[in-house]
């Protein structure tokens, strides 16, 4: 019988969560839906001392803003809860006495002062020290003490903390769905603690203990994680365990822009993107780091650019939906080596992702800048202008600096622009402007026929030099959409306000 396929993310509340954690989800959950499995959100905080408040109900929120759905979690219960570890602690120690009892793990109570004092002991040889096969016959534990010492530090309440007994010079593999067989030599690895006095488990016992427990059958995470994927598989070998140790996928790094090095929150802030997908405020510092979400983009072309950080369909298709991307992800296209974040990749995503959206879902987006800006002005005006203008943006915060003046007449004029375009004459051919429009059907064809062929052409006058004029007139620059759909856009009682008022202030040039 083939297993369920059931996947977790496994966040610490440590602070926001970064695009590659967010990448790490979507993953988990394309291959969940693939697969009809079930996707699980696990709070690990294991680690007191790095908990921030608020961090929990960031992931939270930022994972549903990208579509990211649960079947169980911390948030929305389950059969497996509860899926906090923090609310899990009074089931840890039962596995760690398993450990203990079959000779998988030892006590050690050596001080924090002591453990000091040896890492100095051996800097001063110019050596490294690491707690393991090799060194903790030196260190004051239950392998190294006498057992009625041991029991008697016990009943005494000394602090102790649990570590793994990693067998000497054995060779370990990992068998990685991504990488292969990963393979690494016993003596390598520390002995690393996996629960302490006060009762709380350290990540590797809970992670392994949870994952077991909660029947998951794939762990799909970051790359940092596979140096601790050897003491994973020797845990699910100590508690015997094997027959159901999920399978394991370790996810290439999301590299800085221009090239080596993981990506970092200060990448972001010097390269201008985020690297978060909310804004986040740091409780303790108050500092802001920005999020996609704030920066304006859609949640759909962030899936769509983290999807193909790392994977591709193996085909030239770049616009991926979240349904496409869960019919065609698989983990074999996943590469090994770093994905490298491309900013001005993004800002393409993020523009076609805008074009699919409706005339009316960006003119909603308009709303607050308009109202910024103190413009009344009808609905359905609004939305004509965004759908002429949505081509013209990356972001929804282009608009107003995009399209304001098809709501705000020009107060002042390029004067390159006046210099290059405004040439003499130019105010007898505003008022001829003036003049069509006012004796003109207010019609496209009709102004085209009158202005552009009878009067411009007719006259063989500069069509560019008169055209500008007329768009610097009512723009102030010369930028925009065609100019006769904007004079029909903006209407003419409006247009002929903003040719006159430009030959009155710019006035007839030598
Ligand atoms: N709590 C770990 C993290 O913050 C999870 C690692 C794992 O998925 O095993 O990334």
């Amino acid at each position: 019988m083939t297993r369920k396929v059931r996947v977790r993310f496994a966040p610490s509340p440590t602070g926001p969560l970064h695009i590659g954690g967010v990448r790490t989800a979507l993953y988990n959950y394309l291959f969940a839906r693939q697969n009809g499995g079930d996707m699980i959100l696990r709070i690990e905080d294991t680690d007191q001392t790095r908990f921030v408040p608020g961090a929990e109900a960031y992931i939270i929120e930022a994972l549903d803003w990208l579509g990211i759905k649960f079947d169980e979690g911390v948030h929305i219960g389950g059969p497996y809860g509860p899926y906090r570890q923090s609310d899990r602690k009074p089931m840890y120690r039962q596995y760690a006495e398993q450990l203990l009892r079959d000779g998988w793990a030892y006590y050690a109570f050596d001080t924090a002062e002591a453990l000091d004092a040896k890492r100095k002991e051996y800097e001063s040889q110019k050596r490294t020290f690491q707690y393991d096969c090799t060194t903790r016959g030196e260190m004051e534990n239950s392998l190294s003490l006498p057992a009625d010492e041991v029991e008697r530090r016990l009943a005494s309440g000394a602090p102790y903390v649990v570590r793994f007994r990693f067998p000497a010079d054995t060779e370990i593999t990992v068998h990685d769905l991504i990488r292969g067989d990963v393979t690494m030599n016993s003596n390598l690895l520390d002995d690393k603690v996996l629960f302490k006095s006060d009762g709380m488990p350290t990540y590797h016992l809970a992670n392994i203990v949870d994952d077991h427990t909660m029947e998951i059958s794939h762990v799909i995470r970051g790359e940092e994680w596979l140096p601790s994927a050897p003491l994973h598989v020797m845990l699910y070998k100590a508690f015997g365990w094997e027959d159901t140790m999920p399978q394991f996928a370790h996810l290439p790094l999301l590299l800085k822009p221009e090239g080596n090095g993981k990506l970092s929150k200060r990448d972001g802030d010097r390269l201008g993107f985020p690297v978060f997908p909310l804004d986040w405020h740091d409780p303790k510092s108050g500092e802001l780091s920005s999020g996609y979400r704030e920066k304006g983009y859609l949640p759909e072309a962030v899936v769509n650019i983290l999807a193909l950080l790392g994977w591709n369909p193996g085909t030239e298709q770049e616009i991926l939906s979240m349904d496409e991307l869960i019919k065609q992800f698989n983990i074999e296209h996943i590469s090994k080596s770093g994905a490298k974040f491309n900013v001005e990749k993004a800002k393409w995503f993020n523009h076609e992702y805008l074009q699919m959206r409706s005339d009316e879902e960006i003119a909603k987006m308009f709303e607050p800048q308009l109202q910024a800006h103190h413009v009344q002005a009808p609905h359905d005006y609004v939305v004509k202008v965004c759908g002429m203008m949505k081509e013209r943006i990356n972001f929804p915060s282009e608009l107003w600096d995009t399209c304001c003046y098809f709501f705000e007449a020009p107060t002042d004029y390029d004067p390159a622009a006046i210099k290059k375009r405004w040439k003499a004459g130019m105010t007898t051919h505003m008022a001829k402007v003036i003049e069509i429009l006012n004796t003109v059907p207010f019609d496209y064809e009709a102004i085209h026929k009158a202005l552009l062929d009878d009067y411009i052409v007719g006259n063989q006058l500069n069509m560019g030099q008169v055209m500008n004029s007329l768009r610097l007139a009512v723009v102030g620059k010369t930028v925009g959409p065609d100019m006769l759909t904007l004079v029909m856009t903006i209407g003419k009682e409006e247009t002929i306000r903003r040719v006159q008022r430009a030959i009155d202030t710019i006035g007839e040039v030598e």
